[in-house]
């Protein structure tokens, strides 16, 4: 292997390599003459041909001149060797033959060389291959390196799209629950509410609405602390949702120390069996109350309405119907439902109207 034949340009120039494989000395000698005046150019020479893979390694060469006939390893065994070289399989391989042999050019293309010169070259002829194939090769290095670097960055893209997308739908459950006791709030509970609404008003089927209070959970609190409130109300809220199986059940927390059942595609039937079923699942809890005046554990009172919503009833009043029923409940005695009335409704036709938002009690 020769040193570089001139001090390479440093103006920010590409640099070739060429390295020329070849068993004759002499060869070496006049093609690295030939190269010698130009400053873009790093000559090296390999003369044994056992010795080329690893030098090209080394080398990382621009151009391969390799000769066509050597001792040993010859040069189109030599050419399937770098074809089959990650590292090698892209860099230009000129073969240098002594003869213009049209059945050795095309063995030679055919089994991947970039181009075929006969020895000795003309020198104008080969330094302007040796550029042109220097500049293609370099040119598509830097095209898969920075596709390479794209891909990268796509993956990485991918994956910071993706913890967004967690992100944010993590943030969007977050924003539907409530904080206390897990179940869906009352911001939820209007949209989902208003979406059922609309849907039932286009399939004219009934929709129920149940709003459930515990009773007597003032005394509760006041009993056994702010802090055990909050527990029994977890509880609760938990109960009241596990006993819903329907996918299109939702019970929310309306507020305070009330909750809000909606049971879409729901008759009154099954809306009051759903209402004896969250009683007993209550009573099932068997949450201690030594102060209420009515059973030895918390109860709760529920408001069971069912309507077919169409242009004469707004969703509020579901909502209004089921509050008066509750309210009768906890006049009746509390730890019970009660139906509601339905001829309680407005008669005359009123505008479209959004989810009414009572106060909680
Ligand atoms: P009734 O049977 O008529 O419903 O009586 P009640 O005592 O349950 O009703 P009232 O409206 O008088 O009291 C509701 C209580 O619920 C008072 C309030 O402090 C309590 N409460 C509301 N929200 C929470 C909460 O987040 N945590 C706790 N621990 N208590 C709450
Ligand atoms: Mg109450
Ligand atoms: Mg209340």
């Amino acid at each position: 292997m020769s040193k570089p034949a001139a001090d390479p340009p440093d103006n920010g120039e590409e640099i070739y390599d060429i390295l020329l494989v070849d068993d004759q000395p002499i060869i070496a000698e006049a093609i690295k003459r030939m190269l010698v005046t130009e400053p873009d150019m790093r000559f090296h020479y390999c003369q044994a041909s056992d010795r080329a893979l690893q030098l090209a390694h080394e080398i990382q060469p621009t151009v391969i001149l390799q000769d066509l006939v050597m001792p040993d390893t010859d040069g189109m065994q030599l050419l399937a060797a770098y074809r089959n070289d990650a590292a090698l399989s892209e860099v230009p391989v000129v073969i240098l033959s002594t003869k213009e042999d049209p059945h050795d050019k095309s063995a030679a293309f055919a089994a991947g060389a970039s181009d075929y010169l006969v020895k000795i070259p003309d020198r104008i002829e080969l330094i302007a291959r040796i550029r042109a194939h220097s500049r293609s090769y370099l040119s598509q290095k830097q095209r898969d390196e920075l596709l390479q670097e794209i891909k990268i960055v796509h993956e990485q893209l991918k994956a910071v799209y993706a913890q967004l997308h967690q992100s944010h739908q993590e943030l969007e459950k977050l924003s539907c629950m409530d904080g206390l006791t897990g179940i869906s709030n009352r911001r939820h509970f209007d949209t989902y509410f208003s979406q059922e609404w609309l849907r039932a008003l286009r399939e004219k089927i009934s929709t129920s609405l149940i709003l459930v209070d515990i009773d007597y959970f003032k005394l509760y609190n006041d009993h056994y602390g702010h802090q055990a409130g909050d527990l029994c109300l977890q509880a609760i809220a938990q109960a009241l949702a596990d006993t819903l199986q329907r996918p299109g059940d939702l019970a929310a927390r309306y507020g305070g120390e009330e909750f809000v059942v909606l049971l879409p595609y729901t008759d009154a039937k099954g809306a009051e069996n759903i209402a004896k079923q969250l009683l007993d699942t209550v009573k099932k809890l068997a949450v201690a109350h030594a102060q209420s005046p009515i059973d030895a554990h918390v109860t709760i009172s529920l408001g069971v309405a069912t309507l077919t919503p169409d242009s004469s009833v707004a969703p509020s009043d579901l909502v209004q119907i089921a509050d008066t029923a509750l309210y009768q409940a906890k006049e009746q005695g509390r730890n019970r439902y009660v139906l509601a009335d339905i001829s309680l409704l407005p008669k005359a036709p009123r505008p479209k109207a959004k989810v009414k938002t009572r106060k909680p009690r």
